[in-house]
């Protein structure tokens, strides 16, 4: 069986990953038109507006969509017709972990992928390639063949691939641009491998041919939870570390130069900080640990289960660390907050580290100014609303606000927090706020990306995390 050429794709979902991916698959395959749909209006606006006020903030993306859109990338609410025109579509719907029912906190919710499975399904009049892009259980793809099969009009066939998408949030184009590897798993069929072509096609046009890595189906989905699971518990690992160090004496900086140079090990990916956020790495794993348990493998789930434990301890260790810090209690203490998103270089604060540190802030009555350079007001009230939800806005809004600039947040604070690594904070003049702020004055690095040194010379009090180094 001849593989298709792709002519037409179509993207189902207009978010952090569908927006970017097809944006750069547009540009760098100026012979496809690409069509990324999504049901929320808001978001398509954005997409379209004429000032390029897209809906993400992601270093490089807008340039790619002005070299792109209305050439060969539209977007668009129109989810029906996209996806009859194509030949070639991506379901990049948001997967996330359930709230309630079964496997609740733990399990991913493929409501929405199954949606878009069954508009395929109902609205599809022509064979297509359908391509999981948003990070599922292993074996979903077997769950939309079957929905597929049973739903599809005569003469239609549907050939299922995995395709997860390893990009990170604030580095995403560059990502995209040139990834390590794509992954592209197929079942291993003449049909499988067929379409698996017509895909690997499509990334070859830019991504040299030994980075486009193919497997079975079921290798590729579990790859991606895999790999997710794999960075957090490094993160996991060097936190737990940074705690020892914390009680010894030694330093985290120098215990990760020192095993991050055994090539086996490697540099990257060993800073302790605050905890990881972020919509995937708790998500997926908690999906690892779900999955574990449905298979009856207890140990296995236990295991990657500890890698979200010990995030969820370091972040109250930060916390508890401020209030130690600050003679036991920050009840009506002014607290600076610089940085709310889950990481620098994206307005996104899912699983922020940020929020934690703000809700236990409120918790012990202090009053919190944020500051964040992309992170939009309303965003800030939704995260703080969900994480407390039984104390009502207009509360919160009496304990919290949000300011400018960091200089302006620190006006009169007790305490400087920083929970995002934004390069800003590490240039911002940090004398300029020592001198507005209430003596004495404290610096805690959630981050890592201060010289505490330079800042005790101003007359800080700076801790950080993993250094056991005093005042
Ligand atoms: P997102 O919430 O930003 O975007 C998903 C979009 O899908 C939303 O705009 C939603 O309105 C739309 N949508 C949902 N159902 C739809 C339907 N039936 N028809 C049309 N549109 C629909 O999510 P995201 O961050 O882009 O993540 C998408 C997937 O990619 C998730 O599975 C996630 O785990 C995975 N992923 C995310 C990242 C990341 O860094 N954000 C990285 C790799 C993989």
């Amino acid at each position: 069986m001849a593989p298709v050429t792709v002519k037409k794709i179509c993207c189902i979902g207009a978010g952090y990953v569908g927006g970017p991916t097809c944006a750069v698959i547009a540009l760098r395959c100026p012979h496809i038109q690409v069509t990324i749909v999504d049901l929320n209006q808001a978001r398509i606006d954005a997409w379209n507006s004429a000032d390029f006020a897209i809906p993400i903030y992601e270093p490089g993306l807008v340039d790619v969509v002005k070299q792109a859109r209305g050439h060969n990338l539209f977007f668009s609410t129109d989810v029906d017709r996209a996806i009859q025109e194509a030949d070639l579509i991506f379901v990049s719907v948001n997967t996330p972990t359930k709230k309630s029912g079964v496997g609740a906190g733990f399990a991913a919710d493929l409501n929405y992928v199954e949606s878009a499975t069954r508009r395929i399904a109902a609205v599809a009049t022509s064979s297509k390639i359908v391509v999981e892009k948003s990070t599922v259980p292993c074996r979903t793809a077997e769950s939309m063949r079957t929905i597929l099969e049973a739903n599809s009009k005569a003469g239609c066939r549907f050939d299922i691939l995995s395709n997860p998408e390893f990009l990170a949030e604030g580095t995403a184009i560059q990502d995209l641009f040139s990834p390590d590897r794509v992954l592209i798993g197929s079942l291993q069929t003449e049909e499988g491998k067929s379409a698996c072509q017509s895909l690997a096609a499509v990334y070859a046009n830019w991504v040299p041919k030994e980075r486009i890595l193919t497997v079975g189906l079921w290798s590729s989905e579990l790859s991606k939870l895999a790999a997710n699971a794999m960075l957090a518990q490094r993160i996991s690992s060097i936190n737990a570390l940074s705690a020892i160090c914390e009680a010894t004496g030694a330093n985290i900086d120098e215990v990760a130069h020192a095993v991050g140079r055994d090539s086996r090990v490697g540099p990257k990916f060993l800073r302790a900080s605050v905890g990881f956020g972020g919509s995937c790495f708790q998500k997926d794993i908690l999906n690892l640990v779900y999955l574990s348990e449905s298979l009856h493998l207890p140990e296995v789930a236990a295991y990657w289960r500890q890698v979200v434990t010990m995030n969820e301890y370091q972040k109250r260790r930060f916390s508890k660390t401020v209030v130690d810090t600050l003679f036991n209690t920050i009840t009506g203490k002014n607290i600076a907050v610089l940085g709310f998103a889950f990481k620098a270089d994206t307005g996104d604060t899912r699983e922020s580290p940020a929020i934690t540190l703000v809700r236990d802030f409120l918790q012990e009555r202090a009053r919190v100014t944020i500051y964040d350079p992309q992170v939009e007001a309303a965003q800030i009230w939704l995260d703080l609303s969900e994480a407390m939800p039984n104390v009502p806005l207009e509360q919160i809004q009496k304990q919290v606000t949000l300011a400018p600039t960091a200089l302006e947040a620190s006006k009169n604070s007790e305490a400087v927090v920083i929970a995002t690594e934004w390069n800003e904070f590490r240039e911002i003049d940090w004398t300029a706020i020592y001198n507005t702020m209430e003596k004495p004055a404290f610096v805690f690095d959630g981050r890592m990306i201060l010289n505490a040194d330079e800042l005790r010379k101003i007359g800080f009090k700076v801790t950080t995390i993993g250094r056991g180094e005093r005042l």
